[in-house]
């Protein structure tokens, strides 16, 4: 296999890459999104920092097998058009596959984060020979890509995968970004561990977290260092947030009966803290045949799984 670009379009940077046909990075890069000077803009600069790539590489139009974009949003993946990515404002609607391939004349695919997320895993990290998996990651919220029977899951319109918004609650609950309440996201992203943090302090519970952050805002990075320090508060919340995961993921594992869950994501840093109560509820809560089959990973492509399973997408057809 020749050579293939990954690129990884975020709200502040884009991150480019060249992968080798065993998902190695042989040279990264990044340039700066600028979203408010239009998409035109960062356009021209994605142009540029791939000409620069080819420069620095000594590669060409011909020596590269394809090209790979990863949004965080809404993309249509047959048409490689953007639909719309909320962070990057401005994106709507833009044809980027199209701009790409008349420029480079290098066959271009589109996809969502967490959908090359479950790619890259697929091809080179903890999904590595299996046929069927859920690939979630847990930051800011929670987001999923599908592999079924080997294959990328995308539903009729690219929207399957979004196991955040798996209702946890008939009525009511905490209000989710989607407009909705009672959502697995409300209830377990980074921000949810944050508003726990907060109302433990609130409610008077001393907590070494509170104390750690000193005048600064209190992260799930902060949350999860006092958990480890052996903060009872603070392991506290990491509990009821595994449990709150692993009754939304039961619900995926019995529709689904995958052999493995991969979780990625910032928040999934802290390991065993946010796996173990996880493991516990799926095993607890899972129909038994599906709950007790299923092994959770965490996901082994960190920062680059964006980069590295966008790269892959034409093969991914
Ligand atoms: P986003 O969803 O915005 O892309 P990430 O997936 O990068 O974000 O997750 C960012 C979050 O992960 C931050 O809230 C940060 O505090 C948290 N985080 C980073 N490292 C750790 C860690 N070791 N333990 C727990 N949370 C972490």
């Amino acid at each position: 296999m020749k050579k293939r670009i990954g690129i990884d379009v975020g709200g502040t940077n884009v991150k480019i890459a060249l992968v080798d046909g065993n998902g190695k990075i042989i040279y990264s890069n990044s340039v700066p999104t600028y979203a408010k000077m239009g998409y035109e803009y960062t356009v021209n600069n994605i142009k540029q920092a791939i000409r620069d790539l080819m420069k620095e590489t000594n590669t060409d139009s011909k020596s590269i097998d394809a090209i790979g974009f990863d949004f965080p949003g809404q993309v249509d993946y047959k048409t490689g058009v953007v639909k719309l990515a909320p962070n990057i404002p401005g994106w709507v609607n833009v044809p980027i596959a199209q701009m790409i391939e008349e420029e480079f004349h290098i066959p271009t695919r589109i996809d969502n984060d967490v959908r090359c997320a479950a790619l890259g895993e697929l091809k080179f990290g903890a999904g590595r020979g299996c046929k069927n998996f859920i690939c979630m990651t847990v930051g800011t919220g929670i987001g999923s890509g599908l592999v079924i029977d080997g294959k990328i899951v995308r539903g009729a319109a690219n929207a399957a995968g979004e196991l955040g918004h798996i209702k946890l609650q008939m009525q009511g609950g905490p209000l989710c970004g989607c407009g909705d309440t009672g959502c697995l996201e409300a209830f377990a992203s980074g921000p949810a561990i944050v508003a726990m943090a907060y109302d433990y302090i609130k409610g008077g519970k001393a907590a070494k977290f509170s104390e750690m952050a000193g005048d600064s805002e209190i992260t799930p990075y902060i949350v999860a260092k006092a958990a480890e320090e052996g903060d009872p508060v603070a392991k506290r919340i990491f509990e009821i947030i595994g449990e709150y995961i692993g009754i939304g993921l039961s619900s995926v594992i019995n529709l689904l009966n995958p052999e493995k869950v991969i979780i990625g994501g910032g928040v999934a840093e802290s390991g065993d803290l946010l796996l173990d109560p996880i493991r516990r509820t799926v095993k607890e809560r899972a129909m038994s045949v599906a709950g007790s089959s299923v092994e959770i990973v965490k996901a082994e492509l960190g920062n680059s799984a964006g980069v590295i399973g966008a790269s892959m997408l034409v093969e991914g057809e």
